[in-house]
């Protein structure tokens, strides 16, 4: 009895870590990753998976695979993992609730966070792409690529990722969710990043999914990889149309 109960001790001081946030973000990065990276490999050996390529003659070859993977082995040795050990260091573990929210809270909270980030993202785009100097200096590695993929999701410079994680770590709190809202919110941020830089606009694509237009997706995200000065907004697609820097799905 007493080994159970210390296995479910150790299990609830993992999920209390400040630590815990960080594995659970990085670990989803790489799984989700995955499937990407393998219709990426098998190309044209899988044509029902080709079909839904944006840009169907614009593949990643081995050597910008290899650059990313490179940029984003490097980013996390050298900012994530020290700012895991500090946060580990210096933030005291969370106490977790009793209760799970309502799965109307968790939804809310959800949307809520993307809706923040999405605002705060792009104000921080806009800025990168129209002061040169930003966009030399910090912004213009994410734009190696005009054809993205998968793996290019996190091919940032340090400040970009520094900006983007202090935003999800700090919204959740600030949005005052619950602990389970932020895990959930952490991840379907992830997969959604991930999804906008993934070259395919498959028939489950969130933006296929949301009526009305409502959500950019992978083909607007494409295009501002291929025309820089569009498309600012990672996620929703109004501030683009209120900016009037929207534009629409567009092959070179
Ligand atoms: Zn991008
Ligand atoms: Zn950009």
């Amino acid at each position: 009895v007493s080994q159970k109960k210390g296995l479910i001790l150790n299990y609830r001081d993992y999920l209390r870590s400040p630590l815990f946030p960080v594995v659970l973000t990085v670990s989803s990065y790489f799984i989700i990753c995955i499937p990407f990276l393998v219709c990426d490999i098998m190309g044209d050996r899988w044509g029902w998976v080709q079909q839904f390529k944006i840009q169907p003659s614009r593949r990643p070859t081995a050597s910008t695979l290899l650059h990313c993977a490179g940029v984003t082995l490097y980013n996390h040795v050298f900012l994530v993992l020290p700012a895991s050990v500090a946060q580990w260091a210096w933030r005291p573990p969370v106490d977790l609730p009793d209760l799970a929210p309502s799965l109307l809270e968790l939804i809310a909270g959800v949307i809520s966070n993307l809706l923040l980030f999405d605002f705060q993202y792009y104000i921080w785009h806009l800025l990168h792409h129209r002061i040169r100097w930003l966009y030399v200096t910090f912004h213009a590695i994410h734009h190696n690529y005009s054809s993205p993929f998968a793996l290019a999701t996190q091919c940032l410079g340090g400040w970009e990722l520094v900006t983007v994680g202090f935003w999800t770590t700090l919204n959740p709190v600030i949005l005052r969710c619950h602990l389970l809202t932020t895990w959930v919110f952490m991840v379907v941020h992830v997969y959604v990043s991930i999804e906008d830089h993934c070259g395919y606009d498959f028939p489950w694509s969130t933006s296929r999914l949301i009526p009305f237009g409502i959500y950019g997706g992978p083909s607007k995200h494409d295009v501002h990889h291929q025309k820089p000065n569009t498309n600012f907004a990672p996620h929703f697609s109004h501030w683009d149309k209120i900016f009037g820097t929207h534009a629409d799905f567009k092959v070179n």
